[in-house]
C-alpha cells in the first residue's frame, strides 16, 4: 500500500511533458483569497489576462479561456465550427493526434485520419504535401477543417504550422485550419496570426507553467463565422456569450479565479523573460537533452533533426528493454517522474520534459537521474550522456547569458 504520509526528502523532479513544474510564484499567487467573479477587482484580472495571453497565441482576435484540461479545448473546437457529419481531415502524428481523431469520430463528425505507415508518422511531422494533394482531390470542398498538433508530446516531434497552411491556400480549399498546441505554447514559437490558422487550442499545465485546470481556444474572424452556421449542440463551450462577457472581463459562469491568478503571473514572467529568450532557453536546453541521449547511444524517438521539439525528448529503448521498467526505477531510487510511452509506443521509449520553468541544473539533474535510472535497469550505455550535456551546457552559458542581457 502506498503511505501518503510518507514523503521522500527533497523535491520530485517532475521531468514529464505537462504537467511542468509550477514556479513557487505562481503557486503563491494561487493561494491568494478567492474573490467574487461579479466584483470590480475581477473585472480588472479578467481584462488583464485575456489581453495579455493574446500576445502569447500572437493574435490581434478573441482568445477563449475554459476552466477545462486541454481536451475540453479541443471539443470546444470542434462544436464551434462543425456540423453533424462533416469531413475532417486530421494527421496521425501521435497518440495526441490519435486521441483528437478520436474524439471527432464520437461528436458524429467523419474524420479521415493521414499518416504514413505504421509507427513511421510517429517519428515524423505534418506531412504537408499529403494534405495539399487530398485537399486537391477534394473538389466539392467536403472536408471542413483539417487538423494537426503542433507539437506531438507523445513522440517529441513538431510540425511546421506555416507549411499546412500554404499547402491549404495552394489547394485553393475553404477548410478551416484548427491545431493543437497545448503543449508547444510559450515553449515554441508559434503564431496565431501570421500562420493563418483559424483555432489554437492549448492548455495551462505546459509551457504557461501552471497546473492543469484551465484551456483555451484562440479564433479567427474566419472561426468566428464558421461558429454562426455551425450546428453541433454546444451549451458549455459555445464561443459566443462568453467572447461577448469577456468585453469588459467576465465570464457567463464561474471561472477559475485562483488560476487566472497563476495565469497574470505566468504572463509577467514570460514578457519580463521575453518570448524570444523563452524559446531559445528551451531550444538550447532540448540540444543540451539530445546529446546526452546520443551520447548513451540511444535513438531520439523524432527521425527529422529540424523537427527535434524543445519542449520534450522520446528516447527509445534497445530491443529487449522495457521502458516503463527504467521509469519506474527512476521513480522508486531518485524521485523522478518521466513521461511514458504512450500508444503504439508503451513500453518502447520514455519521454524527458524540458518545458517551462526549467534551467541547465534542473536538465542536468534529470539527466542524471535517466543516466543512473538506465545503468540500474541494465542499459548498456556508449558513453556518459550527462558529460556531454554539462561540456555544452557550460560551453553555451555565456552566449546564452548575453542573449538575457
Ligand atoms: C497534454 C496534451 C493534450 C491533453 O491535454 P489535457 O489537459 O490532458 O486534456 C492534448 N494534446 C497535446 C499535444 C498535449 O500535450
Amino acid at each position: 500500500m502506498l503511505n501518503l504520509n510518507f514523503h521522500p526528502a527533497g523535491r520530485h523532479l517532475l521531468s514529464i511533458p505537462g504537467p511542468s513544474p509550477v514556479p513557487d510564484r505562481l503557486l503563491r499567487a494561487m493561494s491568494y483569497p478567492t474573490i467574487d467573479h461579479r466584483g470590480p477587482e475581477f473585472g480588472a484580472l479578467g481584462r488583464k489576462v485575456l489581453s495579455g495571453i493574446k500576445d502569447i497565441f500572437k493574435t490581434q482576435h478573441p482568445v477563449v479561456i475554459y476552466p477545462a484540461s486541454g481536451t475540453g479545448a479541443w471539443e470546444a473546437a470542434l462544436v464551434n465550427t462543425l456540423s453533424a457529419g462533416d469531413a475532417v481531415l486530421m494527421f496521425e502524428t501521435g497518440h495526441f493526434a490519435s486521441l483528437w481523431n478520436k474524439m471527432a469520430l464520437r461528436l458524429g463528425l467523419k474524420p479521415e485520419f493521414l499518416g504514413l505507415p505504421g509507427t513511421e508518422g510517429w517519428r515524423h511531422g505534418v506531412q504537408a504535401g499529403m494534405i495539399e494533394q487530398r485537399l486537391r482531390d477534394d473538389a466539392q470542398h467536403q472536408i471542413k477543417a483539417v487538423c494537426v498538433v503542433h507539437n506531438e508530446t507523445s513522440t517529441g516531434v513538431t510540425s511546421d504550422i506555416a507549411a499546412v497552411r500554404r499547402a491549404i491556400d495552394a489547394a485553393r480549399h475553404p477548410a478551416l485550419l484548427l491545431v493543437d498546441t497545448i503543449s508547444g505554447l510559450a515553449s515554441a514559437d508559434y503564431r496565431h496570426d501570421e500562420w493563418g490558422v483559424d483555432v489554437t487550442v492549448s492548455g495551462s499545465q505546459k509551457g504557461l507553467m501552471l497546473p492543469p485546470g484551465i484551456s483555451f481556444n484562440a479564433l479567427s474572424p474566419k472561426a468566428l463565422a464558421a461558429s454562426r452556421q455551425a450546428t453541433l449542440p454546444r451549451a458549455f463551450w459555445a464561443w459566443d456569450e462568453i467572447v461577448e462577457m469577456n468585453q469588459t472581463g467576465y465570464w457567463p459562469y464561474t471561472p477559475n479565479t485562483n488560476l487566472l491568478y497563476a495565469l497574470s503571473e505566468s504572463l509577467d514572467m514570460l514578457m519580463a523573460e521575453g518570448l524570444p529568450q523563452v524559446f531559445a532557453r528551451h531550444e538550447r536546453l532540448g540540444a543540451a537533452c539530445r546529446l546526452a541521449v546520443q551520447a548513451w547511444g540511444l535513438p531520439i524517438q523524432c527521425a527529422d533533426p529540424a523537427l527535434y521539439s524543445p519542449v520534450l525528448t522520446g528516447v527509445m529503448m534497445p530491443e529487449g528493454v522495457d521502458a516503463d521498467r527504467v521509469r519506474q526505477m527512476v521513480y522508486q531510487h531518485f524521485n523522478m517522474s518521466l513521461g511514458a510511452g504512450l500508444g503504439k509506443v508503451k513500453g518502447k521509449m520514455f519521454r524527458i520534459g524540458h518545458l517551462g520553468d526549467c534551467n541547465d541544473l534542473t536538465l542536468m539533474a534529470a539527466l542524471s537521474g535517466c543516466e543512473m535510472g538506465l545503468k540500474l535497469a541494465g542499459v548498456r550505455l556508449r558513453d556518459s550522456g550527462t558529460s556531454a550535456a554539462m561540456e555544452y551546457l557550460a560551453a553555451t552559458a555565456q552566449a546564452a547569458a548575453r542573449q538575457d542581457g
